[in-house]
């Protein structure tokens, strides 16, 4: 372990997790890279505008999101080729899980240029952790389709996939989610996180029927994570 500071190194790419819902989370580490780095590329820059002011940092933004990911991430080698380093921070939790940054990362290796992990918050981790089930093999499937059909037919598609499955939901299909995962698994184990870090944080745990019945009647409201782990 080290507790040296070491300088940020010119022409690297630092992938900044931030918080998912408590302030608090953020680490020393992050809020060095994002007080010493030259740029930073945020999914959001009124979002992160509003975390840096909290934080009392100054730094030039840049956008960096989903829509102009082609045309940033050539500016962002550019960036680091003239020996600049860039902090990617994403609205919440860690770049490049369900959120903008596998192409600049892809793009920055690609050109020979180096990339560095200041790991934080990530929902997934949180969730997974907290669930009670099996932690040794995931399968990490993120959001699912949003037209029904496809939404099942994934799902469908995952029945020999062994370990705990991890999907991100939003309060709008939750419900549809959980009655989906009961009907074509109905032996499974759930664990639905709501609100990870957050006041109202809670952990549903039960058979895929019982944690349907733990949300019929009362809304949905939050962010979710749901881990499901179907009996081999
Ligand atoms: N990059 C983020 C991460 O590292 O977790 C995920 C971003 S993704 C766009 C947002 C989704 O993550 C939400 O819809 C929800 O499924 C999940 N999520 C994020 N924050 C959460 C929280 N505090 N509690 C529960 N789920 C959360």
């Amino acid at each position: 372990m080290s507790s040296e500071p070491s300088p940020l190194r010119p022409g690297t790419l630092y992938l900044v997790a931030t918080p998912i819902g408590n302030l608090e989370d953020i680490t020393l580490r992050a809020l060095r890279v994002l007080e010493e780095c030259d740029r930073i590329a945020a999914e959001d820059t009124r979002r992160t505008g509003q975390l840096l002011k909290h934080f009392e940092i100054k730094k030039p933004q840049f956008s960096y999101f989903q829509h102009n990911e082609a045309k940033r991430s050539q500016e962002i080698v550019q960036y680091l080729q003239n020996e600049e380093t860039i902090a990617l921070v994403t609205d919440a939790g860690t770049p490049g899980i369900s959120d903008p940054g596998e192409r600049v990362v892809r793009e920055v290796v690609q050109a020979g240029l180096r990339v560095e992990s200041i790991p934080g918050p990530c929902a997934l981790i949180s969730a997974l952790t907290t669930s009670g089930l099996p932690t040794g093999e995931i399968h990490f499937v993120g959001f699912l389709p949003n037209k029904s059909g496809q939404r099942r037919k994934r799902l469908e598609s995952l029945r020999h996939v062994p370990g705990t499955w991890v999907f991100y939901e939003s309060p709008y299909r939750i419900q549809k989610l959980l009655a989906d995962v009961a009907e074509l698994y109905p032996g499974a184990m759930v664990a639905v996180s709501r609100e990870l870090t957050k006041k109202f944080e809670e952990t549903i745990r039960g058979s895929a029927a019982e944690v349907v019945e733990a949300f019929e009647g009362r809304s949905a409201k939050g962010e979710f994570v749901v881990c499901v782990w179907k009996h081999t």
